[in-house]
């Protein structure tokens, strides 16, 4: 199997395994952390697989920073939101575990201590919630 077939997140853009979706375009989709930092936490991924940022071409990953900025705006907008974390990590030795570039974007608070650890939504109905808030259509 290719690299591309083994890849989780791959098998999302392709629609073989699902996740909320919250931006689709030609070039970027983003959806819900599975297990996130807090909620609201966001993946932006080129759909062009590659493993680190150096391996994507420069337009994709333009779009995906164009896709970053505006789920950063819809948290700030549509959230209880007052900031927002950026974070893209490369490589094992960076805390890469999804060998597929993508850019986390999650909301904070002020006041709000941050824990670099992963959390999770108490039911699908406020996984379903959080995505009707944040995708294109709320
Ligand atoms: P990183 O450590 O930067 O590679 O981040 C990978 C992220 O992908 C983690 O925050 C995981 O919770 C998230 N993740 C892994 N599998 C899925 C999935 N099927 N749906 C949504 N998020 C996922
Ligand atoms: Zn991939």
């Amino acid at each position: 199997m290719s690299d591309t077939g083994k890849c989780v997140f791959c098998k999302i853009i392709a629609g073989v395994i699902p996740a909320a979706k919250v931006y689709e375009d030609g070039q970027t989709l983003a959806f819900l952390d599975i297990a996130p930092f807090e909620k609201g936490h966001v993946l932006v991924v080129p759909k062009r697989h590659a493993p680190m940022l150096t391996d994507l071409p420069e337009e994709d990953a333009q779009a995906a920073m164009r896709v970053t900025r505006e789920i950063g705006a819809r948290l700030l907008a549509r959230l209880p939101c007052d900031g927002f974390n950026v974070l893209q990590n490369n490589g094992v030795c960076a805390s890469q575990t999804v060998p597929h570039v993508h850019f986390h974007v999650i909301p904070r608070r002020n006041g709000q201590p941050f824990h670099w650890t992963p959390g999770q939504y108490a039911s699908p109905e406020e996984v379903g919630a959080m995505q009707a808030k944040l995708r294109t259509d709320p």
